[in-house]
């Protein structure tokens, strides 16, 4: 099912023009006299030959100032599930912007979204809210130091959780359980003293800390699909083991479903891998693009911030124009599910298999709606320490590449699908990335 029909027969495969940009390297020069680096968030930095600068964006597609047109895979960095400026948002956003943007105090908005995540989402009983991911990440966690009493919190390997101090952390890979170090300068070394990092996929690893460290640990963290590692699932069973190994241990088990939350399935990894957690955390797609997040889950925990236990704090948590995209993005998500989610499913399938059958060495991952592509790495890995024969430069160089073939993707390989991408957009896509292809190898 797509969005929004947006055509653009000039823009056929075939009579399509390598697209330049000199008006967005003007803008990059620009904006690095005021902006560090150019760049607003770090990860936007290694795009070839430069950050382009976006005018607008339709269903699939975003236009540059340079007037180029691509087919989107960036998706805002995954919020985008029904495409750009779907019109479900846009109704919903400008009716809201009529009434005001926020308030500050309690709305309608607020408890509607928060009866539909817990109509859709396993296990989630009550809900708080903020803006970013990463807020999300630290409420969850606090949540989970209180109701422990513990400090201690075991992560993975190549799972990103936000860019706070105690999360953020460095080298992603190889390091090992205790050899890890702050991700940035700037980071003091006691702000991250009581985090734990496992290699995924090892349950003995995350067994051990456990044991070594019995009656200590508050928490077990994870992206239930590692998709900021390289999107590599979890091994058959591993959820599953976490689930029993956390109730064993009195840990609290969370899922930062950031990503695959109301992507994978209205419900999150929780309902599609039957693993249920006991908080899980929420952003980007919720809001179909608008900035929310949420932690959900069982009330029993989240009573704390009832009780005044865990302050809960934010000028801008349940902001009425985000709220009123989030409702109307949840309510389109639950009473179009029946066909979206596996149409969304279908649409990055497609893509993974075109890109697939363009052989090595392009090696793809994915799970549904969620795509990654490499070079020089296996296909089949069980955590990032498989990854460190990966070609990161030639990658980046196969998205520069494709960009001026009219496909926008994130240099370091995800590819996030929407349901306003049409079969002719992935056949395009696939083309494309064949013509890309040939020029960087
Ligand atoms: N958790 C995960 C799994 C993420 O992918 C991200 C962002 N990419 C975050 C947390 C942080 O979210 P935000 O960027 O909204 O702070």
């Amino acid at each position: 099912m797509r969005q929004e029909m947006v055509t653009d027969d000039a823009d056929h495969e075939g009579s399509r023009t390598p697209a330049s940009f000199p008006i967005s390297a003007e803008l990059y020069e620009r904006a690095r006299r005021v902006i560090p680096g150019g760049v607003t968030s770090a990860v936007r930095a290694g795009a070839l030959p430069h950050p382009l600068y976006l005018e607008r964006g339709a269903g699939p597609y975003v236009w540059d100032v340079d007037g180029n047109r691509y087919i989107d895979f960036v998706l805002g960095y995954g919020p985008l599930i029904l495409g750009h400026a779907p019109a479900v948002l846009r109704t919903a956003l400008v009716a809201q912007l009529e009434k005001g943007v926020t308030f500050g105090s309690q709305s309608r908005l607020e408890i509607e979204v928060a009866e539909l995540i817990v109509e859709l989402v396993p296990g989630a009983e009550q809900v708080v809210f903020s803006t970013s991911g990463t807020e999300a990440v630290a409420s969850a966690l606090r949540i989970a130091r209180a109701a422990t009493g513990r400090e201690i919190v075991i992560r993975f390997e190549g799972h990103y959780h936000g860019w706070f101090d105690e999360m953020l952390i460095g080298p992603r890979r190889g390091a090992g359980a205790t050899g890890f170090a702050p991700g940035s300068e700037g980071i003091p070394a006691a702000a991250q003293q009581n985090m734990l990092v496992a290699p995924w996929n090892d349950i003995g690893a995350v067994r051990g800390l456990l044991e070594a460290r019995r009656g200590q640990v508050a928490a077990i963290i994870l992206e239930p699909l590692l998709v900021n590692g390289g999107v590599i699932s979890a091994s058959p069973g591993f959820l599953a083991a976490l689930r029993t190994l956390a109730d064993e241990h009195g840990a609290i088990l969370i899922f930062d479903e950031v990503i695959t939350g109301f992507r994978l399935a209205p419900g999150g990894a929780q309902e599609l891998f039957g693993v249920r957690a006991d908080l899980a955390i929420f952003g980007k797609a919720i809001g179909a693009g608008v900035p929310l997040s949420a932690v959900a889950g069982r009330k029993g925990l989240l009573d704390l911030v009832a009780a005044g236990r865990v302050v809960h704090n934010g000028t801008f948590n349940g902001n009425v124009l985000a709220l009123a995209g989030v409702a109307a993005t949840l309510r389109h998500l639950r009473d179009e599910r029946a066909t979206l989610f596996p149409r969304l499913s279908s649409i990055g399938d497609q893509l993974a298999r075109g890109l697939r059958e363009l052989g090595p060495p392009l090696v793809v991952r994915s799970l549904g709606p969620i795509v990654h592509t490499a070079f020089g790495e296996p296909a089949d890995v069980t955590s990032v320490r498989d990854r460190e024969g990966g070609d990161r430069a030639l990658h980046a160089r196969f998205i520069g590449a494709l960009l001026r073939h009219g496909v926008h993707a994130t240099p370091r390989g995800l590819w996030y699908v929407s349901t306003a991408h049409g079969d002719d957009d992935i056949a395009a896509t696939v083309a494309a990335a064949r013509r890309a292809l040939a020029e960087v190898l």
